[in-house]
């Protein structure tokens, strides 16, 4: 049986917007989310016996059975398991690129390359509609990670429509080695400060899910109208994680005065990133932050928008 190379790529959030609860527990969110080309590789080997195993260098990634990627090879084996039991199992080795609970769905899009590989070295010839629909039992994330691009993502992050690609800007990310925020944290806290805030009427919640559809950010977007772009970011979470993450809030501002498009937070965060019209104006970007905040455990990478989801090599 053939072996695959995946390409996972990582996402930013373009918007972020909590709307209210869901009676699931979940937040009902509208989100812009967008593929970045920053992407891990994930390697597919089967091994002919009845298990699945893990690999992966990266010392902040747990090993089965909480790393993402197994448990999406253990929903295919619990979905097909007359093709398990004769085909068996698989080596997965993560090559981790992407900083790991960085708000980037770094998890996500590796258990989303599982699912494409699973489906091409089974031969089980699902489509990406069906894909994605086992891609939402593993988490909100997964179904974007899969098709990737430019999406407008509702209910949890799950229920998605593809809008056009924004011009192929250069994003420059930074993320401190030493802090990670957790996202379940990131909405407990936005629920416990903001709660009296969401909005409760069904009917309310469905037009302004309809409303993001014509805002002035997918305008823009669809225009390739850059500037705007850079000017309608948003994303609510950072009104909980900014105030408790100062170093965050500071590098948000280091970049707001870098003379970018546009800076935010990705999605929980602790991840900030910027959007920049070349890579000589993201390479200055960067050492201009780099300058005023001279910490070596501050990571920068550059990279750029990309139209891509999972890909085989
Ligand atoms: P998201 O934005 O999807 O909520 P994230 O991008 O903030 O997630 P991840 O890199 O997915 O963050 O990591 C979140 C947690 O998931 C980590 O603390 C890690 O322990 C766990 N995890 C499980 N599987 C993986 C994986 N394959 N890669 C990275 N982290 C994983």
């Amino acid at each position: 049986m053939r072996s695959y190379c995946l390409i996972a790529p990582a996402k930013i959030n373009l918007y972020l917007e909590i709307i209210g609860s869901r009676p699931d527990g979940f937040h009902e969110l509208v989100m812009l989310l967008q593929s970045i080309e920053l992407s891990d590789r994930v390697y597919l080997h089967a091994n002919g016996i009845d298990d699945i195993r893990i690999h992966c260098q990266h010392p902040e990634v747990p090993s089965q059975p909480t790393n993402l990627a197994y448990k999406a090879a253990k929903l295919m084996a619990d979905q097909f398991p007359d093709i398990f039991a004769n085909y068996g199992g698989m080596e997965i080795t993560i090559d981790k690129r992407i900083p790991v609970a960085a708000g980037l769905a770094g998890g996500s899009t590796d258990a989303a390359a599982v699912l494409v590989g699973i489906n091409l070295m089974w031969q089980l010839g699902l489509t990406q509609p069906e894909l994605q629909e086992l891609a939402a039992l593993l988490g909100s994330d997964v179904p974007f990670c899969i098709s990737g691009g430019t999406a407008i993502a509702t209910g949890r992050g799950e229920q998605l429509d593809a809008i056009n690609s924004p011009p192929s800007l250069f994003v420059v990310l930074a993320k401190y080695r030493n802090i990670s925020v957790s996202t379940a944290w990131a909405y407990q806290t936005y629920r416990q400060k903001f709660g009296h805030e969401y909005i409760i009427d069904p009917d309310v919640i469905r037009s302004r899910i309809i409303e993001i559809h014509s805002s002035p950010l997918v305008n823009a977007i669809s225009h390739k109208h850059s500037a705007k772009i850079g000017q309608l970011l948003h994303n609510d979470l950072e009104r909980v994680v900014l105030p408790a993450y100062p170093q965050v809030e500071q590098l948000r501002n280091a970049f707001a005065d870098a003379g970018v498009l546009g800076t935010m937070m990705s999605g929980s965060g602790p991840t900030v990133f910027a959007l920049c019209e070349s890579e000589t104006h993201a390479q200055e970007v960067k050492r201009k932050v780099r300058s005023v905040i001279p910490d070596f455990e501050l990571k920068f990478w550059i990279t750029r928008l990309s139209s891509a989801g999972i890909s085989v090599t």
